[in-house]
């Protein structure tokens, strides 16, 4: 084993052999710490991810300054109104990975309170997803990445069903187009079964024929890799946060962490923009900002990078193929997709095509915006596959793009999953590094924190405790007979404000009234679909703003797009 001075001085040579740039690197107890400055925010990521290859490294927190590196502005205090309450467990963020560890610890008799920085759930990385519940063949064998992916997908199954969620296993169909790829399917099945995919499938024309008809007359063999699902993300947070709330959880929206108090190595309270609270455990599920609660906590050993996605969107009018769809040529790894899948033609449980997500280092972690690149590199990439394996289909058409979004994943430079206790402080948990597969990997990553907290504190069960929830009534999924009841005993149901998605004005009144009620148009959106569908809005927002204004009893010059100052009227035109 080479000392930490000896791995440094290694860590240090390969930096400045790659980069030219000379950066200052020390080891602590396998953690890389760089410092200094480099040239570019590309030379740092490089340091980085030189310094995260190497085995010794456990894992790396790169300081290095670069130009246009971006300042962390934490989240700002604007009352006391919390201070003086008690709970047994924090946990921050309320993504899916913070929403599934809640619930799970529901399980046990403890007060557990979810702190949430944005006025609705899952709004960085968890709604900006492709929704899919990964094979875990693209996972990289061995990592922790790998396992939690390959537990968490089979377990997609009870959990939807116990919170009545949008669920489906469509299957991801490689297929081959020509006699060389043809040969390289067996050797695709084979790592299916050694990352434990459950029965991949070699298919000839008539098996392919069953899954994807109009498929090109040189397409005759392929493989099946059965378990990969979709999945209704924003459903899903709202499921189990309202499962979570139904047994005891309390969930604080616009409510940031600012800070952690630790009393001899121990988690003590925990500062909020409401105020501080009293807890014994808390359970770090910050997505990208992680390091950030690890620091307030005192224990910094990992750096997050965003790496930012994009995702078209197609109308459903367009829709070519029933699974996750892919030639060999795309499905075999190249260097684009060396630290992700690099995207995919994906479709949703609401019946919209995606093409997506890009793969970008970004500087900054909210980075959402979506670009002409994005989009135009999507269409080139994905466009031609469906016009040459499926001929008979209409030919994809940008003007079908309904929306475009993106997100950012919060890798670490070790690229895995960190799922663990402190080690230097007692009662802090790390659920961090959470970026794809994080949403097939929820259920796996849930249970283990679970097993890490009844370990440590043998936590008494919650006798009481009930995973099933029953979602409400969705109108446009209803039959005529059901339609015409629900309209005789509310006859909002009988207003439809989204001719698109067919949503009714008692589905957006239920939103704005819900457990999680929401706050802004784009809560209603994710609730409700208003707004998702082909005019994206343009003929419903002024109808859903009358509702929400009289709901909220606000002015509708007060209403938020999102959150902060999204003020969706600026003033008055006459
Ligand atoms: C473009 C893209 C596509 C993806 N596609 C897939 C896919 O198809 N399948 C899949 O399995 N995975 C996918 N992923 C990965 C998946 O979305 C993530 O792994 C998962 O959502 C992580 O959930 P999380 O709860 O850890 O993070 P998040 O959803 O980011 O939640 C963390 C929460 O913590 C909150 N927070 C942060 N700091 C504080 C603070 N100080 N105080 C209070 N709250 C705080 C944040 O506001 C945030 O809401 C994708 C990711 C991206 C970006």
């Amino acid at each position: 084993m080479p000392s930490d001075k000896a791995l440094a001085r290694e860590i240090q040579g390969e930096i400045e052999k790659a980069t030219r740039n000379r950066v200052a690197v020390s080891v602590r107890d396998g953690i890389a710490w760089l410092r200094g400055h480099s040239s570019s925010h590309d030379a740092a990521l490089e340091a980085g991810h030189l310094a995260g290859s190497i085995d010794k490294v456990r894992e790396v927190v790169n300081d290095i300054v670069f130009p246009g590196k971006m300042r962390f502005k934490p989240p700002r205090k604007v009352s006391d109104e919390l201070t003086g309450r008690k709970f047994d467990v924090v946990v921050v963020g309320g993504g899916v990975i913070g929403l599934a560890v809640a619930r799970e610890l529901s399980q046990f008799n403890l007060s557990v309170a979810l702190f949430e920085r944005h006025n609705d759930l899952g709004v960085d990385q968890t709604t900006h997803s492709n929704a899919m519940i990964h094979p875990a063949i693209q996972a990289k064998h061995g990592t922790l990445r790998w396992e939690m992916n390959y537990k968490g997908n089979p377990m997609w199954d009870e959990t939807a069903r116990q919170l009545d969620v949008d669920f489906k296993r469509v299957g991801t169909l490689i297929v081959a187009e020509n006699a060389a790829e043809e040969a390289l399917l067996p050797y695709a099945v084979n790592v299916a079964i050694k990352h434990n995919d459950p029965e991949p499938k070699l298919l000839d024309r008539a098996g392919l024929d069953s899954l994807e008809p109009g498929l090109a007359p040189n397409v005759r063999k392929g493989v099946l890799i059965w378990n990969t699902g979709i999945i209704n993300v924003f459903e899903l947070l709202i499921a189990c946060a309202e499962n979570a709330l139904s047994n005891g959880l309390s969930i604080f929206l616009d409510t940031g962490v600012i800070g952690v108090q630790t009393e001899d190595s121990a988690i003590k309270a925990i500062d909020t923009s409401r105020g501080t609270v009293k807890a014994g455990l808390l359970i770090n599920a910050a997505g990208l900002y992680a390091d950030r609660i690890a620091e307030y906590a005192g224990d910094r050993f990992f750096t997050i990078h965003p790496r930012k996605g994009e995702t078209v969107i197609f109308d459903k009018s367009y829709q070519p193929v029933r699974t996750i769809f892919a030639p060999v040529s795309i499905a075999a790894e190249t260097e684009e997709t060396k630290y992700t899948k690099g995207g995919g033609i994906i479709p949703t449980t609401d019946g919209n095509l995606q093409f997506g997500p890009t793969a970008i280092e970004v500087c900054n972690r909210e980075d959402v915006s979506t670009t002409a690149e994005g989009c135009d590199s999507l269409f080139d990439k994905f466009a031609p596959v469906l016009e040459r394996l499926k001929p008979e289909y209409e030919k994809p058409d940008k003007g079908k793009i309904i929306a475009q979004f993106a997100g950012c994943r919060a890798a670490t430079y070790k690229e895995d999953f960190i799922i663990e206790p402190s080690k230097k402080v007692r009662g802090l948990v790390h659920v961090a590094g959470i970026q794809s597969p994080g949403l097939a990997s929820a259920p796996a990553i849930a249970e283990r924190v679970r097993e890490i907290i009844r370990e440590e504190r043998h936590p008494p069960v919650n006798s009481k405790f009930n995973p099933v929830r029953k979602r409400q009534a969705r109108f446009s999924e209803l039959g005529l007979k059901e339609q015409g009841e629900l309209i005789r005993t509310n006859p909002l149901y009988g207003h439809i404000v989204c001719r698109c998605e067919n949503v009714s004005e008692a589905e957006v009144v239920r939103a704005l009234h819900g457990d999680i009620p929401a706050r802004s148009l784009d809560g209603v959106k994710r609730r409700t679909r208003a707004g998702q569908g082909r005019c994206q809005g343009g003929f419903c927002t002024p109808r859903i703003m009358e509702i929400a204004s009289r709901e909220m009893h606000i002015g509708k010059e007060h209403l938020l797009k999102s959150e902060g100052k999204s003020y969706v009227l600026r003033g008055r035109t006459k």
